[in-house]
């Protein structure tokens, strides 16, 4: 069908995608690499992409017709959205839908790391759990923890509700101040590792991130601390963070995302008070299936209505002329 709108699949997404697409856009493929393999008389036809991860940026210029790009996932710094925002293509992503479940994560990343659950689970499971055998005592609690939220944003805020059930002391940074919450404020995200021993990153990929929990922010959080990040990991200095574990200078981290995915640096692999996950933080069929939902509604409501459901904040762009 002619008519059908076609849109370009870029490199591999969640099948709900393709199939929540499939009857209304005529869809074309395409492998991730710097040069667009498509036809040129394919190319200049497609009016919309969908993509997890990295979109080629060199790949909009090769695309004149190219209207919306539906990201999958809250974060997108893997679009370049001033080059997207120049060429008037709007770039949608997946807010809200995922909050419950990367608190949730986060929240289960912090016990783990704090108590060293998966690696009593480990010992029980090698066989270690033997009459007059004991898991040694885990030398952390999150009892009476002093918490500090990098980022109180839709998912920061979601952590933070949770963490009220745990009685823990709960503040955040952020740039600018929140007046609909409860918990104490840190201008600073220094002055906060000062107050706080755990800290949980929850913030995106900006230039004004990247690597800003460094050794100064870590030595802040004192031999008490703790590290969680399910951010991303470009916010965090990983040298700074190897030395911090080997001095000593805090106890413990638990990290979901890492700086140059999917490498895990081998000194992170050593430390046996570190809990380690492959950036699974939304990552359960109900959520990863909502999330897929929302890419293919932001394409639907743009060809159907012209107008996206969640455009990021850097496109915005006028709605679509029929
Ligand atoms: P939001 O945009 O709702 O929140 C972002 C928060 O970060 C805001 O509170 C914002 O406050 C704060 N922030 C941004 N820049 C800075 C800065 N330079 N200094 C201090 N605070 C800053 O995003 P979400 O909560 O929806 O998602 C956050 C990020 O989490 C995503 O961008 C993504 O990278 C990551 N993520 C990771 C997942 C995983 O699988 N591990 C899953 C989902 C999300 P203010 O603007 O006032 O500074």
């Amino acid at each position: 069908d002619a008519k059908k709108p076609v849109v370009l699949v870029a490199g591999k997404v969640n099948p709900r995608i393709i199939e929540r697409l499939g009857d209304r856009f005529e869809l074309v493929h395409a492998e991730k690499h710097a040069r667009l393999s498509l036809g040129a008389n394919v190319a200049t036809e497609v009016r919309g992409a969908v993509v997890s991860g990295d979109f080629p940026t060199d790949w909009m210029a090769e695309l004149p017709k190219l209207e919306i790009i539906g990201s999958f996932g809250v974060g997108y710094d893997g679009v370049d959205v001033r080059e997207a925002a120049a060429r008037g293509i709007t770039v949608t992503n997946t807010p809200d839908v995922l909050n419950d479940e990367v608190a949730d994560t986060a929240i289960g990343l912090l016990i783990n790391t704090v108590r060293q659950l998966p690696r009593a689970e480990d010992w029980l499971r090698g066989g270690n759990w033997v009459p007059g055998s004991n898991f040694p005592l885990s030398p952390l609690s999150l009892k009476g923890r002093k918490v500090g939220i990098f980022g109180l944003g839709r998912i920061g805020l979601e952590i933070a509700r949770r963490l009220e059930g745990f009685k823990v002391a709960i503040g955040y940074h952020t740039r600018s101040r929140r007046d609909d919450v409860p918990y104490t404020y840190y201008p600073g995200l220094l002055s906060m590792a000062e107050a706080v021993d755990t800290l949980i990153c929850i913030v995106p990929k900006t230039p004004e991130t990247h690597k800003a929990i460094n050794a100064e922010v870590l030595s802040a959080l004192g031999p008490r601390g703790v590290l969680i990040n399910v951010g991303r990991g470009w916010s965090v200095d990983e040298t700074a963070l190897i030395g911090a574990l080997e001095k000593g200078i805090i106890a413990a981290a638990g990290l979901d995302v890492f700086y140059d995915e999917p490498h895990v640096p081998a000194a992170l692999m050593e430390f046996s008070n570190v809990c380690l996950l492959p950036h699974v933080a939304s990552a359960s069929v109900d959520t990863r299936n909502a999330m897929a939902d929302l890419v293919a509604d932001n394409l639907h409501a743009w060809f159907a209505e012209g107008r996206a459901l969640t455009p990021v904040p850097e496109t915005p762009i006028p709605p679509r002329r029929n």
